[in-house]
């Protein structure tokens, strides 16, 4: 794809030589490797040295007027500067999570802008390229490029907004339809932000079946390159990451807090990207480190190596790490509360009945031995107990409720989605041995259960909808098969069982089965235990009503509060009293687009008259900065802590100024005290086994803790 051409580069000597090809055959003597080597280490000490408070740059004077930059963020923009005064030309800031990355950047954009631009080379609208053209060709432009996933442009470019003097950048999203399509308009801009899906699709493709030519991107000359996430381009065969690395600019960054998660080698390509010698050059990198890695005697060396690399090219503080003898972070203090909402004698009566039901039922499959074989079916037990912790309505078959009151137009979608289901799909689904909803992606039954139409791989609606909203459209992907996968086309399980797995007229009971079977007969029975009130009319919950005590007192403090639940029925409940009461409030959950939740975003931090938040707490909040709310309720528990956890850091981060508080909603006496008791212990793992940042691996629940959670009293 990117031609046989093999060009050099040299990136010292001016504009115009930054051309990238996908491994640099540089053919070095052992002296020039030498050399190179020792360069990268003189880095070395200028990172390692402290940077005394006198030399630390202060806020830079292009920033905001309230912005003050925090000690580290000062002796980050210090290191980031002499990097880009030094041979580097950039290098990897690696700092963890939520200590400001993005600010540090933006410091940087406005602290050393583009010299003035030699302005008189012009796009030759003839020659088509598909493929980056000779250097001399490229536009020259003062932009900073930012690349960045899909889900956080839009936050970038509102970071800019207003952690910068007014007016003082000219900022432009290049992005669907807002692509740019002549590269002189690029000079217009000091920052333009792309996502790495635009900019592969930019990328041009060279070959004979495919010929595409190239996009503004690569018909430019950038200033600065600003990777975020940089971890996505790891691979470094991906189009992405080729892409990236064959784009032209002065200074090249990237900005991770995992710039190794699996092997070493995910190292080299932020390494080609950035264009660090020696070992932008492939062949240096395997035989120095790659290959050595692997082979037990040389090890040490090849780790020394990567240390020394890092060093070289990386800044990385994480949340503990100290400056001048202090805590990096002085966040204001976290308060954490269980909040006990005690069942109303109505709402007992009922619960403890549907929980004898459900633990008959799990003590049968104990007795038959069959409790990790009915994983899902033990999951869907558990899930109705937790939601009716929080709502009697919620625990009616919600796949129905939402069937039946689906608009006319989706009904007769999902038909033609069934008729045109493939055999081998449906083959597949109907033939399984057991009833498999766990969803991938959050390792859990969630309260509605799709199909995706296909591939056949089923989640929860939640889960899929945030997971593929975002990537981009053209990207999306089932994250099970990566075959492409489409928000349209869903189907909900009920819908597929309804036409083509009817459970077969039930036989009388007992008659002509094993006993073993007995368990089987049950599953299919509805629960059959009356529902508290009519599903059309509005009933409250002991839940509900302690969450609205919550609401009104932080409203009367002119405060604000994001309530998180796992099911989105739930938060939808929540709307009617909150509609009643005149309580303003916004919506944020997996069906919204990326433009959307960063309206919803905008418009929690920015008006005053919204005082509530209501979040999914299964749509990925990563990244999400909601420091505006020092409250946060969160509805129901769930056994793993991790998710938990990284909702709370929301509110709880850099910026935010006022003591957190965080209410737990509790049922005494119910699963729901269980599940925290479960959550304390896992808690004590999960701190041990994660990094900042790092997305908590979900684990199945294992016997005892099945055990433990239907366990009476
Ligand atoms: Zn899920
Ligand atoms: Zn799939």
């Amino acid at each position: 794809m990117w031609g046989q051409r093999q060009l050099d580069f040299d990136r010292y000597s001016g504009y115009g030589n930054s051309y990238g090809v996908r491994d640099y055959n540089r053919n070095l003597s052992a002296a020039e490797s030498e050399r190179e080597l020792r360069d990268l280490l003189a880095n070395i000490q200028a990172a390692e040295e402290e940077i005394a408070p006198q030399d630390r740059t202060g806020t830079p004077e292009g920033m905001a007027a309230s912005i003050v930059l925090l000690e580290h963020q000062k002796i980050g923009l210090t290191w980031l500067q002499k990097m880009e005064e030094g041979t580097n030309r950039g290098g990897i800031l690696g700092d963890d999570m939520g200590l400001g990355k993005t600010i540090q950047s933006i410091a940087l954009i406005v602290s050393r802008p583009a010299e003035p631009i030699d302005d008189t080379v012009y796009w030759d609208n003839k020659e088509i390229y598909y493929q980056p053209p000779p250097p001399e060709k490229l536009v020259k432009t003062k932009a900073t490029l930012v690349v960045a996933p899909v889900a956080l442009m839009y936050q970038w470019a509102e970071e800019i907004r207003t952690k910068t003097q007014p007016s003082l950048l000219k900022v432009h999203i290049h992005h669907t339809s807002s692509k740019i399509t002549d590269p002189e308009m690029l000079r217009r801009y000091d920052v333009v932000i792309t996502s790495s899906t635009t900019l592969s699709g930019e990328a041009g493709d060279d070959s004979p079946r495919k010929k595409r030519p190239i996009g503004a991107l690569f018909k430019a000359h950038f200033h600065r390159i600003i990777l975020d996430e940089a971890h996505i381009i790891k691979n470094k065969n991906t189009k992405a990451s080729l892409a990236c690395a064959s784009l032209a600019s002065t200074y090249r960054w990237c900005l991770t807090g995992t710039p190794i998660q699996n092997s070493v080698n995910e190292l080299y390509s932020l390494i080609r990207f950035l264009r660090i010698r020696p070992y932008c050059d492939w062949d240096e990198f395997r035989n120095k480190i790659s290959n050595p890695m692997k082979k037990q005697r040389q090890y040490g060396t090849a780790m020394q190596r990567v240390q020394a690399l890092l060093k070289a090219v990386c800044l990385r503080r994480t949340k503990t790490s100290t400056v001048d003898g202090k805590p990096i972070l002085n966040l204001p203090a976290r308060n954490v509360e269980i909040v006990h909402a005690p069942f109303s004698h109505d709402e007992s009566t009922f619960y403890h009945a549907l929980e004898n039901r459900i633990r008959e039922r799990f003590n049968a499959y104990v007795k038959a031995g069959t409790v990790m074989k009915n994983y899902s079916n033990i999951l869907v037990l558990l899930l109705r107990l937790r939601q009716a912790c929080c709502h009697p309505h919620l625990i009616k078959d919600f796949d129905k409720v939402t069937e039946e009151n689906a608009p006319q137009g989706q009904k007769a979608h999902v038909e033609v989605l069934l008729d045109n289901l493939l055999e081998d799909i449906i083959r597949r689904l109907v033939e399984r041995e057991d009833d498999i909803r766990e969803c991938p992606i959050c390792m859990d039954v969630g309260e509605e259960s799709v199909i995706l139409s296909a591939c056949g791989h089923i989640y929860c609606r939640a889960c899929i909808s945030d997971f593929l909203t975002r990537q981009e459209e053209e990207d999306r992907k089932c994250p099970e098969c990566r075959r492409p996968a489409s928000l349209q086309n869903f189907i909900p399980v009920t819908d597929f069982n309804a036409r083509y797995n009817k459970p077969p007229e039930a036989d009388p009971k007992g008659k002509g089965r094993a006993d073993g079977d007995v368990v089987e007969d049950d599953l299919s029975a509805p629960l059959d235990i009356a529902v508290p009130g009519e599903l059309d009319d509005w009933i409250s919950s002991s839940k509900i009503d302690r969450m609205l005590d919550i609401i009104r007192d932080v409203i009367g403090r002119r405060e604000k509060v994001i309530i998180f639940s796992q099911f989105t029925s739930l938060l939808r409940l929540i709307e009617k009293p909150l509609n009643q009461e005149g309580i303003k409030y916004l919506m944020y959950d997996g069906s919204m687009s990326a433009l959307e939740r960063n309206e919803a975003v905008q418009r929690m931090t920015h008006d005053p008259s919204y005082g509530v938040m209501l979040i999914s707490l299964k749509c990925g909040s990563l990244g999400l900065n909601l420091t505006v709310a020092n409250h946060v309720v969160i509805m129901d528990p769930w056994w793993n802590p991790a998710l938990e956890n990284q909702a709370i850091d929301r509110v709880h981060r850099i910026g935010q100024r006022k003591d957190v508080f965080v209410h737990r909603l509790c049922i005494p006496d119910s699963v729901e005290d269980r599940i925290l008791e479960l959550q304390t212990k896992k808690k004590a793992l999960a701190d041990g086994a994660l990094g900042e940042g790092d997305v908590p691996k979900l684990a199945k629940l294992g016997m005892q803790e099945l055990m433990f959670l239907f366990r009476s009293g």
